[in-house]
């Protein structure tokens, strides 16, 4: 059996450290007009420190062509319904349709 370990374990600190009425404060324009008050909180992709929970706001997304282009790649499943698909099954319908026709006439 393994012994109790004495020490206790050491890893990342989850818990709040220092004065929370001290912390800085999110500062975004409320509907009242007045600065919000609520701490502000880190981002944990990029670990800024930026705004409350509230008013961080959402992405608005790739702007560059760049960044557009590889967020189509992404979301890109398999492209049964892509124009260049959608073109390939019309020229197709439009093939077996001539052919039924010329067979009609033949008979
Ligand atoms: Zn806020």
């Amino acid at each position: 059996m393994k012994p109790v370990p004495v020490k206790p374990k050491r890893g990342i600190f989850r818990g709040r450290r220092g004065e929370p009425s001290k912390a800085p404060r999110c500062g975004a324009k409320t509907r009242r007009g007045t600065p919000c008050q609520r701490a502000k909180e880190r981002n944990p992709h990029t670990g800024h420190l930026k705004k409350c929970r509230l008013h961080g706001g959402l992405s608005s997304g790739p702007k560059t062509a760049e960044g557009r282009a590889r967020i189509a790649a992404a979301n890109w499943r398999h492209g049964k319904r892509s124009k260049a698909a959608k073109e390939a099954r019309r020229v197709l319908r439009e093939k077996l349709a001539a052919l039924k026709a010329k067979t009609k006439e033949e008979q």
